[in-house]
């Protein structure tokens, strides 16, 4: 198919999970704007059902930890051209504090949910011999972060899964790859924002300000979205199995 320059995602079918703010509404933002029919996915319904009224996409309530809610879903959505596993939850705690339940929760939602979503769309896309999966990964999943281990330890896996994949599917036409932001203006950082306050009494400016990468300031959600929307370009075919940071320097 002749892709028009306008709309280079036109005739493409994209998915994002946790769509309805921040980081992932963004992201559908950009991939309407590009033409793509766009289906988003998440828990609560009221951002959710804003953004899909926004860029007519069409909406739907799931717990992406759940893999049998996510797979009807997946079964209701249909054939997908392009994934974007983006649903994330970060949960903070010295590592002694941190228990299992909370190693489960974020497994389950950072790394497991993405896994399962791979698992769902591959043999669509294998069938039609085209796709793109891009995990929303982290700069967590290069580097380390104190009071964070969880979170961290399944970010890296992502992007192992990323590389891995890859290559099991790089001959079929599909490019798997990570996009690892660095601290990113959104929900994910107030409430980080909201817990140093809390705990030690600081300002919100200041507490703010040590989000800064080098740049001296957090990432836009857009500036997440631009580099997913290459990846999601015909012109990005031979890019496959990577972990590009979007992070001012930090990395
Ligand atoms: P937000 O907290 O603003 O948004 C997270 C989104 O994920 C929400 O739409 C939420 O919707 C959805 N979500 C969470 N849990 C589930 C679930 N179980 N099932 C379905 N949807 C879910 O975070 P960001 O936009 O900042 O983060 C998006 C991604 O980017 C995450 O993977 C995060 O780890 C990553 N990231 C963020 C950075 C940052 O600094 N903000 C930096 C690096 C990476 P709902 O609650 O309604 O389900």
């Amino acid at each position: 198919m002749k892709r028009s320059l306008d709309l280079p995602l036109k005739g493409r079918h994209a998915v994002v999970t946790g769509a309805g703010r921040g980081i992932g509404a963004a992201i559908a933002r950009g991939l309407a704007e590009q033409g793509a029919a766009v289906s988003i996915i998440g828990r609560s319904q009221a951002g959710l059902q804003d953004v899909a009224l926004e860029i007519g996409a069409s909406a739907y309530a799931c717990d992406v930890t759940h893999a049998a809610e996510f797979a009807e879903v997946m079964g209701e959505i249909g054939a997908v051209d392009i994934l974007v596993n983006n649903a994330g939850a970060a949960e903070s705690a010295p590592f002694l504090k941190g228990d299992a339940d909370m190693w489960r929760r974020m497994l389950d939602i950072n790394l497991l949910a993405v896994v399962e979503g791979c698992r769902l769309v591959l043999p669509g896309m294998m069938e039609r011999k085209w796709g793109r999966i891009i995990n929303i990964a982290s700069t967590a999943g290069l580097k380390g972060y104190a009071y964070v281990a969880p979170y961290v330890a399944a970010k890296h896996a992502v992007v192992g899964l990323t590389k891995s994949l890859a290559l099991e599917v790089a001959k079929s036409g599909i490019t798997v790859n990570a996009v690892c932001p660095g601290y990113t203006d959104t929900d994910l950082v107030a409430r980080a924002v909201e817990t140093i306050v809390a705990k030690t009494g600081r300002d919100a400016e200041s507490a703010k300000a040590g989000f800064h990468n080098p740049q001296g300031r957090l990432i836009q959600p857009e500036e997440v979205a631009n580099t997913v929307l290459w990846l999601a370009g015909e012109g990005a075919g031979s890019v496959t199995g990577q972990a590009v940071p979007v992070a001012g320097g930090e990395i």
